[in-house]
């Protein structure tokens, strides 16, 4: 039977069991999975070098990257048992430059391959030693005369039981037995317009390209098919329904509400009050996401939508991303909605059985206000008559959970509360069709947190300088980047010549550029044991039980610390004015948007605030980044900034929702050209759907089933 895209991979001739469940483990099921699983960077093995050039490279410092030497065995192979289970098979080739000395470990039967005069490509890392040039277990292709090796080579992500060799044949077997079927999914007006080339020429040039240029463009049309796609997708997931009715909730008398606040309301506070209280009394559910940079009063307007609710007989419940975050919610919101005569609770997983028990009883007898994390409308918390669902600081995610909330057939009004900037061009992806309510206007009286960029040679001062505020009677926090990652293993890995790739892996190329992380752990056990032995430290992080967690925090805004050393769980929203001082650790780790809300963390008393930004990296591009930084406050320009330098890939690709579906669907990691092509593919989805809201044209069927099976992936990866 001859294969289709639909055809499972284990009809395919070559994979067994084995194979097929490696192969599951990629998220490849299908043909069509195969021939969408893209390399994650490529091996221009066809630039080819002479000896003598190559001991050039080495001379002048080079070398880092694998290179291509084609070169003549010029003696038999010495095979040699080193040691039980240890061989060495060397030799030497050469070309017209001169004579290198190529050795292999363990590979015993390459005395077969390697013969006097048979001429290879090698492609490997390079080295000298005195005057001799060497190369280690490198790749090696015979050269044939009526055969020509290809110029560049794709690399996969692979799992275990697969190598490189054996995945780019699959790949290469599927393609060419189902490339006469592949249809184009894009519109013909939309390819036209953004001189994309076809779908079959892109799926067979980024798996086998031609040539660079080949590459490029197949690489660029698959970006924007990616980007359209899911752009098309959050549009439909995030649009309201427009008919789903919900509660009526008539416009309560606000001064109750306002006599208690200790000053007066923003014109942007009222107007998106005035917003939402028109939504809540509609009759039809509302979906509206309120954005405000940090410190710009989201809290209140939470506030006075539960406050609504509340008068109206309904209850609501305010969900934040962490306990730390809802615990702080509610130390806000508590005396202020109970001084108003409503019943307010925390519900937290650290609670014990017991207080659990009472707290359920007290949501099922109506209890207005209910706080805390997503465990309270998941975990079968019954509410009497919930009203309202606010969720704080949703971040990249909120759209397609959302979809995923609207599935499970939930009715109550929905408020999504975010610091987190997204530049203009992104905001149909971000917010779909969400009514939105914008805090453009800062409270009175905000300073400007003065920001600096400093290495480590600056220690010393900086220490100096933590004490200072410290014995002024302010706070200090020290951001360190989490401390998962395990150096030790990417170096191994990339050390092997099979994984090595040169070109358009714009990760890796930085992650040369990646100073040591400064582990939070130890470094907050040396701040406390030697430099500020005579004050408080403390620390979080975010594998620590809750109940701790909270108790620092707390001691911490309560002032009994007056350093807190943590990874990013604080993160959003936490809020102690009487923290000035903002140091945040390997600071090129962390994307600006990041950097800006932890920056936000000071700066919300009184006194003068600062943020230090410490960072040894020497990239030119890590340094434009937090330059960016020091020079804005404004979190909305901060946003444009970071996407046009490094690409969107941060906000929607391999870091973004996308991710979360477990495969990374850009076919090679972003670059920051993609921005362009990002902005044109939403203005591209846009039209198209102000044209075929519902992608129902026979045209563009294929393009809704597309979009539709993108959908299915990420709501099953939400559930
Ligand atoms: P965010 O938008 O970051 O959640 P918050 O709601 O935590 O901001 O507000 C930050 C601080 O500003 C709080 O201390 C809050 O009491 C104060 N605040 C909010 N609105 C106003 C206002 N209109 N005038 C003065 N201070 C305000
Ligand atoms: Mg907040």
């Amino acid at each position: 039977m001859p294969l289709s895209l639909t055809s499972s991979v284990s009809t395919m001739r070559g994979i067994g069991e084995a194979r097929a469940a490696a192969l599951a483990s990629l998220g490849i099921y299908t043909v069509e999975d195969l021939i969408r699983h893209y390399p994650r960077g490529y091996q221009r093995r066809g630039d080819v070098r002479t000896v003598s050039k190559a001991v050039d490279l080495l001379r002048s410092g080079g070398g880092e990257m694998p290179i291509s030497l084609m070169l003549t065995v010029s003696a038999e192979p010495s095979y040699h048992v080193i040691r039980r289970g240890m061989s060495v098979l060397r030799f030497r080739a050469f070309d017209e430059t001169g004579v290198c000395e190529i050795t292999y470990f363990n590979q015993n039967f390459l005395r077969d391959t390697f013969h006097t005069g048979s001429e290879f490509r090698f492609f490997g890392r390079v080295t000298l030693e005195g005057r001799t040039l060497k190369m280690t277990s490198p790749i090696w292709e015979p050269v044939v005369p009526e055969r020509s090796l290809p110029s560049i080579v794709p690399v996969y992500k692979l799992a275990s039981g697969l190598s490189q060799k054996v995945l780019s044949t699959l790949i290469r077997d599927a393609l060419t037995a189902v490339l006469s079927e592949i249809t184009e999914t894009l519109p013909a007006d939309v390819m036209a317009r953004s001189s994309l080339c076809t779908l079959p020429f892109a799926l067979r040039n980024i798996h086998m390209p031609d040539d660079t240029d080949s590459l490029f463009r197949a690489r660029r049309r698959l970006v924007f098919e990616e980007y359209f796609q899911f752009g098309l997708m959050m549009a439909a997931a995030g649009k309201p329904k427009t008919d789903v009715p919900a509660p009526k909730m008539e416009l309560p008398d606000f001064s109750p509400l306002l006599r208690q606040l200790p000053y007066t309301l923003t014109g942007a506070q009222t107007r998106s009050i005035g917003e939402i209280a028109h939504d809540l009394a509609s009759g039809v559910r509302m979906n509206r996401i309120l954005l405000g940079d940090v410190g710009s009063g989201k809290t209140i307007v939470a506030a006075a939508a539960a406050f609504i609710a509340a008068k109206n007989g309904f209850q609501t419940a305010i969900m934040a991303p962490t306990e730390i975050l809802a615990a702080q919610h509610a130390r806000e919101l508590t005396p202020l909605l109970q001084s108003l005569g409503f019943r307010v609770l925390l519900l937290t997983g650290s609670v014990t059985a017991a207080q659990k028990r009472k707290l359920y009883a007290e949501i099922e007898s109506g209890a207005e206000i209910a706080i805390g994390t997503h465990a309270l409308i998941s975990a079968g918390v019954t509410f009497r008559n919930l009203g309202l669902v606010i969720e704080d600081e949703q971040h990249r995610f909120g759209v397609a959970q959302r979809a995923a909330l609207a599935e499970k057939g939930e009715t109550a009004h929905m408020l999504t509360m975010s610091a987190t900037p997204i530049p203009r061009s992104l905001s149909l992806v971000a917010y779909g069709g969400l009514a939105v309510s914008r805090l453009d206007e800062m409270p009175p009286g905000r300073q400007k947190i003065d920001t600096f960029v400093v290495n480590e040679t600056y220690r010393a001062r900086l220490n100096g300088f933590i004490r200072k505020e410290v014995e002024a009677g302010h706070q200090v926090y020290i951001v360190c980047p989490a401390v998962e990652e395990n150096p030790e293993a990417k170096k191994k890995a990339s050390d092997d010549p099979e994984e090595l790739t040169d070109l358009l892996l714009t990760e890796e190329a930085e992650s040369t550029d990646r100073p040591p992380l400064k582990a939070a752990v130890e470094y907050a056990g040396h701040l406390s044991d030697t430099v500020f032995s005579d004050l408080t430290v403390g620390f979080v992080h975010g594998r620590m039980k809750s109940a701790e967690k909270d108790r620092i925090m707390r001691a911490f805004c309560e002032g009994e610390i007056s350093i807190l050393v943590s990874t990013t769980v604080i993160e959003v929203g936490v809020n102690v004015p009487n923290a000035t001082l903002m140091i945040v650790e390997n600071a090129e780790r962390f994307g600006l948007a990041q950097l800006h809300q932890l920056r936000g963390r000071v700066g919300r008393g009184s006194a003068k605030s600062y943020c230090v930004l410490v960072s040894d990296a020497k990239g030119e591009t890590a340094k434009r980044r937090l330059g960016v930084l020091r020079r804005s406050n404004d979190g909305f320009e901060i946003a444009e900034e970071d996407l046009a330098l490094r690409g969107p890939g941060e906000f929607v690709g391999t870091g973004g929702a996308v991710h979360q579906h477990g495969k990374t669907m850009l076919p090679i990691p972003a670059e920051s050209g993609d921005y362009d092509l990002l902005s044109e593919a939403m203005a591209e989805a846009r039209l198209l759907l102000d044209r075929d809201p519902a992608l129902s044209q026979a045209e563009n069927a294929p393009l809704r089933d597309a979009v539709f099976k993108m959908r299915e992936s990420l709501t099953n990866t939400l559930n």
